[in-house]
């Protein structure tokens, strides 16, 4: 029997015994979790044999707040070869194969970040290399968003009732988390990362916390309900939601204990392996590395030494060994992402962390004239700088400012310790799950496995052959998402025209406002008949707003309204369409970003850090409307600057500028942009509570927390329409020329492999 034959022979077992029901009639739901089930026993084998060697050897491990994972059957069973002969089989048997797309995704993460990790994961799995990823089992994913009368509505993503067939719970490595209102039990439940072409399969740890006292019976005994559970409650509380709300005292605690529990469950679990094979810890920093994903891990710095300590190490020691195994990666230049915690709060949480905090104060001050916590606030990132022996940006130009702007007195005294660690995704989920049509054209012109090595497309020849055939992928890819936005959205986004797609988090400085304005803009030239020779564009957006951030909700409020209006407006409708895609996800990424002509990577210069979605359009060829921005730059220099259309201000051209920076003149002096700012207020559009409004004042006149047009939509409009003109256009009278451009990414996205980040991780910071 095959293995895939045996996959289809314990799914069916599976459905009987636990669903009562047979390949054929099953529900989605629960083929979905008997397939799944079957494959995790299919990798049982492999799986324990992986973390068997895994805990042996040197290892590294990857601590992150967030897990993007996506769906999991098609990419795990893709990561074993069976895919296609499992979708036979099945399809054999009567059962619907798109019932597997009834998957939930687990949304254990925000965005790019929690993104990355998972593609790290796939890629040392993949890679064969010794790599376990840490995180939390969040009751709740990040929320699913709808939209209800152009407005984002939140709806809880309740995935591990629908969805959670993939994660083990281990009760036997639990763990207890020291709290100073209680200790709690953290439960690890293993979820597998199978690597392609190998018989590897990685760990992603995930940590519930569950009460040490789950029920008091005498309580209940005594009608008092609610107290005999509240044990239970509180402890299961801490990871319920992904970043809870946290603009109260209540809500930042709570985070704080999730960032505790995260880092001290994960120590405890390393030194519980290490400590099965040593006697003394001396060789504990060369047993492991500890890769702290942004500041959320952080705290994992104090517990390991206070771990040792209890253990009996001299406190100065557990520094010299903290300050070997721990890494650092700065995701953002935004100052009010970088996280400080009040110290009262901090010993609110676990006493002994705040005191380790102030010794390690005191040290770095001596050590080094710096200190890590200023008026009462420990600086996560000043502490993860200090402790760590690598720290890490994630894309050239960020890298640079890392240094320069973010931690300047730092790099004057550890200039060793700054490395560049430009971002990539893996081509096992964004290349050969989510465009097989694009590797059938691919793996006629090479012999090479472009899903195990990425680089190979490299040597292909780009011929106008080529360059006709991936146009016939996308026209595919275009046909696909228009069918299914009809089917799911009753949207009428015709394949004919051109996609033009910016998908990513709601975010000011991502300037998803700056396109919808120049939409605007341009819908105006159209209606009054300029503009004769734009093809037919449609203008896709999605992306999910926090709750509370009031600007990046109107901005949705915005586009919806735009929408609405070309959209059916007989003078245009035949010339721009715009929509905005609801609830943007990993599982909605893989179906829109094979089908984009052109990708919007429309970030001030120096406020992306890297991009990681630029990455995916263009390794499935769509070309850059961009600005030299984060990876957008390594992009454009690998595929050849006149491959892609950047615009706008540089870097230094933003320095120049930013203290003269004059709003109001740009919008007196150019019709367009004034003409589009006003849209805000007098279109006609809805805007009761005076969001729109707001968002028009912002731009001219700024707020108390921020300068006017803080992300400089006025200063780049003007080249920004000048860039997508000349893109239409390109696209418009020489298509031959622009699926050239589209090739030429794909050829040469070979370095945006997270195989090759982190094959650089392993070599030049973990040394696995
Ligand atoms: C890749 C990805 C991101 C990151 O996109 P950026 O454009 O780099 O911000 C966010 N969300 C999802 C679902 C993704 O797949």
């Amino acid at each position: 029997m095959t293995k895939a034959q045996m996959i289809i022979k314990d799914a069916e077992r599976i459905l009987k015994t636990e669903h009562g029901t047979t390949l054929k009639e099953a529900s989605g739901s629960a083929l979905c979790a008997a397939v799944a089930r079957a494959t995790l026993l299919a990798v049982g084998d492999d799986w324990a044999k992986s973390r068997e060697k895994l805990e042996k050897g040197r290892r590294a491990a990857y601590i992150s707040a967030e897990f993007l994972t996506g769906r999991a059957i098609c990419n795990n069973l893709n990561s074993l070869g069976l895919l296609e002969e499992v979708q036979k089989l099945l399809s054999a048997r009567g059962a619907d194969v798109n019932k597997l797309e009834d998957e939930e995704d687990s949304a254990l993460g925000n965005g790019g970040l929690g993104r990355l990790a998972a593609c790290f994961l796939d890629s040392a799995a993949a890679l064969d290399l010794p790599l376990g990823g840490y995180g939390l089992k969040y009751r709740y994913g990040l929320f699913k968003q709808t939209v209800v009368g152009n407005e984002q509505v939140e709806v809880p993503d309740d995935w591990t009732a629908l969805s959670d067939n993939w994660t083990i719970r281990r009760d036997e490595d639990s763990v207890i988390v020291e709290l100073s209102d209680g200790n709690i039990r953290a439960v690890p439940y293993d979820m597998p990362v199978i690597g392609y072409g190998t018989r590897n399969v990685g760990t992603l740890r995930l940590w519930q916390t569950e009460s040490l006292k789950e029920f008091d019976f005498a309580l209940f005994n005594d009608y008092r309900y609610e107290e005999a559970c509240a044990n239970k409650n509180k402890a299961e509380d801490i990871v319920k939601v992904l970043y809870p709300n946290d603009w109260n005292i209540e809500g930042k605690r709570l985070r704080l204990k999730q960032e505790y529990v995260l880092s001290s469950a994960s120590l405890q679990d390393l030194l519980r392996c290490y400590e099965k094979m040593h006697k003394s810890y001396r060789a504990l920093p060369d047993y492991a590395a500890v890769q702290l994903n942004d500041t959320h891990p952080v705290l994992a710095i104090p517990e390991l030494i206070r771990l040792l300590t209890k253990k009996g190490v001299s406190f100065n020691t557990a520094c010299t060994y903290a300050g070997k195994m721990f890494a650092f990666t700065n995701h953002t230049v935004m100052p009010e992402a970088l996280e400080k915690w009040d110290m009262a709060l901090v010993k609110s949480v676990n006493e002994e962390i705040a005191a380790i905090l102030k010794r390690l104060n005191r040290r770095s001050l001596r050590e080094t004239g710096l200190s890590l916590i200023k008026d009462g606030m420990i600086h996560m990132a000043d502490l993860a700088v200090y402790m760590s022996f690598a720290v890490n940006g994630v894309a050239k130009i960020h890298s640079e400012l890392v240094k320069t702007s973010l931690f300047p007195a730092w790099y004057r005294l550890y200039p060793e310790r700054f490395h560049n660690k430009t971002n990539g995704v893996t081509q096992r989920r964004w290349l050969s799950l989510c465009n097989k049509e694009l590797c059938g054209v691919l793996a006629s012109h090479t012999d090479k496995d472009f899903v195990k090595d990425l680089s190979v497309l490299g040597q292909i020849k780009p011929t106008k052959q080529l360059a006709k055939e991936l146009a016939g992928v996308k026209q595919i890819k275009k046909k696909q998402l228009s069918k299914y936005l009809k089917h799911f959205f009753s949207a009428d986004i015709p394949e004919s025209f051109v996609f033009d797609i910016q998908v990513k988090r709601l975010h000011e400085y991502k300037r998803q406002l700056m396109n919808a304005l120049s939409i605007y803009d341009l819908y105006l030239d159209v209606k009054a008949g300029k503009l004769k020779d734009l093809p037919p564009v449609a203008f896709l957006f999605g992306g999910k707003a926090a709750p509370g951030y009031a600007r990046a909700k109107a901005v949705i409020r915005y586009i919806n309204e735009l929408s609405c209006l070309i959209n059916a407006d007989p003078d245009v409708k035949d010339k721009m369409r715009v929509m905005f895609v609801p609830n943007y996800n990993c599982s909605l990424a893989e179906k829109l970003i094979p089908a984009a002509d052109f990708s919007e990577q429309i970030s001030p210069a120096g406020t992306e850090a890297s991009g990681t979605g630029n990455m995916k359009f263009m390794i499935n060829g769509a070309v850059t409307i961009g600005t030299w921005d984060g990876a957008n730059i390594e992009i454009a220099q690998a595929a050849g600057e006149e491959n892609e259309f950047i615009f706008g201000a540089r870097l230094e051209e933003i320095e120049k500028i930013k203290d003269s920076y004059d709003t109001k003149a740009i919008y007196e002096s150019d019709e367009h942009v004034r003409r589009a700012v006003d849209s805000l207020t007098d279109a006609g559009f809805a805007d009761e509570d005076g969001a729109l409004s707001e968002l028009k004042t912002s731009l001219l006149e700024g707020a108390s927390w921020h300068s006017a047009d803080h992300y400089y939509v006025l200063k780049d409009f003007a080249s920004y329409r000048e860039a997508r003109l000349k893109a239409y256009e390109t696209y418009a009278k020489n298509k031959a020329a622009f699926d050239m451009m589209c090739l030429k990414n794909t050829l040469s996205s070979g370095l945006f492999s997270s195989d090759r980040t982190i094959k650089q991780y392993a070599e030049e910071i973990w040394k696995i």
